[in-house]
């Protein structure tokens, strides 16, 4: 499979070279050139193994399928459960897709689980090694330091506001004692963490040097891993012969949600996919106007949504171009200056009002829907899972079947959640002794010369 980038002017790369630039130099984001025709598997089989066989065809020969299989059920061994991505019934022809049984408890190890190890499957065979560098504001940061401890060819630098994230989420990355993977605590905001992280990006001596990479949501790799679980879900309710199955995601930058409109386009038997947004509701606004218009961030207490504007919307805007990297590429740079996109009445007629319905939901409305969830099944939800769920109940029909992805876990959010319910959810055992184990972290100013230094003294390449 070889790969295209979504504004027409960067070269064209295979799934590897794909997987280690993230972004394509023209600033454009990478997609695969055709779209393979994916038949549903059996109700019974082994998570891993359907992995395999949806990505194999992404891949082509660059990675032999011996070597998948192996990576992806090393990759999908770290999950609780064995299921990996269970269903859990709520209500008639309603049901939560859990995808926080992983090690960080969000839905994001699915794919940095795999990718980890693609990384130093792919650099080993190159004999390359790559400094991984990303700000957080949550979860992206664990999910990746996760994914990437135990690779031998990839040393990470995460880049957290000091102060400004929750005592769990700092936890979950300062805890982790492995050598290649360090923390800083930047004395800023996320936002400042960001800039930093974009100006080592931009300095190109720089970046050469220390062979810098990013696990950012626009990597192509994390959207494609996460095509996996919408087909394995429809499967697991034997639902391939039966009546379309619509999702419902909790989305933030598009990238989940993507991942499902490409398993549809590859052939899982999915109906409408539901977009549930937080305050921040530009995707919403657009499903009602036919129009982007980006707007300032504001929090929410489903923080891991909180974002002006949804960086993987432009791998679909593309497909409603046609493909033309260039009209892409223009609509792009306007949005940039006018904060303004607007589609055809075709284009919206062709590719959004027959797939996509779109909701948004306040903070309000979260905390009653994990209170209802709660009094009606029984069942803990966190924050942006209940955010799917309102949008579940404002944009399908009664006997609809839908799943609702619930992508993280609720006692990573524990205090909103005993908020809403009276209950303190717990975290799962092997998370038990995160509050009592030893951190490890460099608090930094925030000044790129001194990120820099950091990052030169531990980067793989020094
Ligand atoms: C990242 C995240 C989201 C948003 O996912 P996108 O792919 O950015 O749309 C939703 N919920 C949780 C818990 C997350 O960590």
């Amino acid at each position: 499979m070889k790969y295209i980038s979504t504004r027409g002017g960067a070269p064209t790369l295979g799934f590897c070279d794909t997987l280690l630039a993230g972004l394509a130099n023209d600033g454009g984001l990478y997609m695969p050139q055709t779209w393979p025709a994916i038949a549903h598997g059996s109700p019974d089989s082994i998570f891993a193994t359907r992995a395999a066989e949806i990505i194999a065809p992404f891949i082509g020969d660059e990675i032999s399928r011996g070597t998948l299989d192996v990576l992806c059920r090393d990759a999908y061994a770290t999950f609780r459960d064995p299921l990996v991505a269970p269903l859990r019934e709520i209500g008639d022809n309603r049901w939560l897709l859990e995808l926080f049984h992983g090690p960080t408890l969000a839905f994001k190890d699915v794919a940095l689980q795999l990718i980890g190890r693609l990384f130093d499957h792919v650099l080993a065979a190159r004999g390359d090694c790559i400094t991984v560098v990303g700000a957080t504001s949550g979860d992206t940061g664990s999910a990746a330091i996760d994914g990437v401890k135990a690779c031998r060819n990839v040393t990470m630098v995460i880049l957290y506001p000091q102060g400004r994230i929750s005592e769990v989420q700092r936890r979950q990355m300062t805890t982790v004692d492995a050598p290649n993977v360090h923390t800083i605590a930047v004395d800023g905001t996320f936002d400042d963490c960001q800039d930093l992280v974009k100006a080592m990006f931009n300095d190109a001596t720089f970046r050469a040097q220390h062979h810098l990479s990013a696990v950012n949501s626009i990597n192509w790799a994390r959207v494609l891993a996460q095509v996996v679980y919408y087909f394995t879900a429809i499967e697991q309710l034997h639902a391939v012969d039966a009546p379309p199955v619509s999702f419902s995601v909790p989305t933030g930058n598009f990238g989940n949600v993507l991942s499902g409109w490409i398993a549809r386009r590859c052939g899982a038997n999915i109906g409408h996919l539901i977009v549930g947004s937080n305050a921040n509701d530009i995707l919403t606004r657009f499903f009602e106007t036919q129009q982007m218009n980006a707007a300032p961030v504001v929090p929410t207490i489903s923080p891991s949504m909180d974002i002006g504007v949804s960086s993987n919307f432009e791998r679909l805007l593309f497909e409603m171009n046609s493909r033309d990297g260039m009209a892409t590429a223009k609509q792009i740079t306007n949005f940039r200056t006018s904060k303004k996109l607007a589609v055809t009445p075709e284009q919206f007629g062709t590719w959004i009002r027959p797939v996509f319905r779109g909701q948004r939901c306040s903070d309000d409305q979260t905390m009653a829907m994990i209170a209802a969830t709660y009094r009606d099944h029984g069942v803990l939800v966190d924050p942006h899972t209940a955010v799917g769920l309102v949008a579940t109940q404002a944009c399908t029909k009664p006997l609809e079947p839908v799943v609702t992805l619930a992508t993280a876990h609720p006692g990573k959010f524990a205090d909103a959640v005993e908020r809403a319910t009276g209950v303190r959810p717990l975290l799962p055992e092997h998370l038990a002794d995160l509050m009592s184990r030893q951190e490890r972290f460099t608090s930094l100013p925030n000044d790129l010369t001194a990120i820099q230094r950091f990052v030169a003294s531990v980067s793989a390449t020094r």
